[in-house]
C-alpha cells in the first residue's frame, strides 16, 4: 500500500434542519470561526439553502456541498435536484447516506448512476457507506462496505485527485448517540484504505476516509487518533456552532500538517 496523505475533512450534514434565515446565520458564525482552519471544513445544507450560502461564504476556505443530487441533467423528473443545477453554486455533493438509502429507498444501482452523473459535472463526491445493526450482529459489516464501495466504483473512469471523499457511517451510530468504538471506526477505514487501493489504484492513497455517526465533542479526538481516520462526517452537531467548531480543532490537532519548526 502507498502512503497515504489525504486532505482532513469535517463535513456538516445539516440534514432537513434549519430556515434559510436561520441557515445564513449559521454559516456566518461557523465562518467567523473556521475560516482558515488547517483542515477542510464543509457545510451541507438543504438545497433551498445553496445560493444564499454561496454568498455567505464566498472568498472565504469553507467548502459548500449539496446533501443528495439526481442522476439525470434534466426532464420530467419532478421534485428533484440535477448536479447539472449544482455545478458552479457547490463543491460537493454527499452520496449514498444512509437515511436516503434505508428511508427513501435507494438502491446501490441508483446510487452509483448518480455519482457518475455528479462526476460529469465536476462536482467532488463523498460517498457515504456502511451497515445496519443487523448485518453488524450477522458479522456482515465489511462485506456491506464492500458492496457499497464497488457497485458505486468499480469500472469508473480514471479519478483524480480531490474527487472522492469516503465516509463510513455505520447505521446504528447516526443520530443515536451510539459511536462506534475509534476500534471499530478504524478497523472498518482500514479496510476501506485497502479496497480503494485496489478499486482506484494510486489515487486512492489521496482519498480522504472519514467516519460519521455521533461524533461530538467528547469523543472526535480519538477517533481523529486512528491512523485511517482522515476526517469526520458530523451530523447533529453540526447544528451547533460551538460543539463544530471543537470537532474541526480536534481535527486540526491530530490530522492537519504540522506548520514546519523554524
Ligand atoms: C450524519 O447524518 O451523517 C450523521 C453522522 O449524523 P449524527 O452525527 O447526528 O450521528
Amino acid at each position: 500500500m502507498t502512503l497515504r496523505r489525504p486532505t482532513p475533512l469535517v463535513a456538516g450534514n445539516w440534514k432537513m434542519n434549519t430556515t434559510v434565515a436561520e441557515g445564513v446565520e449559521l454559516a456566518r458564525s461557523l465562518r467567523a470561526g473556521l475560516d482558515g482552519s488547517r483542515v477542510e471544513v464543509e457545510l451541507l445544507p438543504p438545497f433551498p439553502h445553496l445560493v444564499p450560502l454561496a454568498e455567505a461564504l464566498r472568498g472565504g476556505t469553507l467548502r459548500l456541498g449539496a446533501q443528495n443530487c439526481y442522476a439525470e441533467d434534466r426532464g420530467a423528473f419532478t421534485g428533484e435536484v440535477s448536479p447539472a443545477m449544482l455545478a458552479g453554486i457547490c463543491d460537493d455533493v454527499l452520496l449514498g447516506h444512509s437515511e436516503r438509502r434505508h428511508i427513501l429507498g435507494e438502491s446501490d444501482e441508483l446510487v452509483a448512476r448518480k455519482l457518475r452523473a455528479a462526476r460529469r459535472h465536476g462536482l467532488r463526491v463523498i460517498l457515504a457507506v456502511g451497515e445496519t445493526e443487523a448485518e453488524r450482529l450477522e458479522g456482515a459489516t465489511l462485506a456491506v462496505v464492500d458492496r457499497h464501495l464497488r457497485s458505486a466504483l468499480e469500472g469508473l473512469e480514471e479519478v483524480r485527485e480531490q474527487e472522492l471523499v469516503i465516509a463510513y457511517e455505520p447505521v446504528w451510530a447516526i443520530g443515536t448517540g451510539r459511536t462506534a468504538t475509534p476500534e471499530q471506526a478504524e478497523e472498518v477505514c482500514a479496510h476501506i484504505a485497502s479496497r480503494l487501493d485496489e478499486l482506484l489504484g494510486e489515487v486512492a492513497s489521496t482519498v480522504p476516509i472519514l467516519y460519521g455517526g455521533s461524533v461530538t465533542p467528547d469523543n472526535a479526538a480519538e477517533l481523529f487518533r486512528q491512523p485511517h481516520l482522515d476526517g469526520a462526517l458530523v451530523g447533529g452537531a453540526s447544528l451547533e456552532v460551538e460543539a463544530f467548531i471543537a470537532i474541526v480543532r480536534a481535527c486540526e490537532s491530530q490530522r492537519a500538517p504540522r506548520a514546519p519548526s523554524r
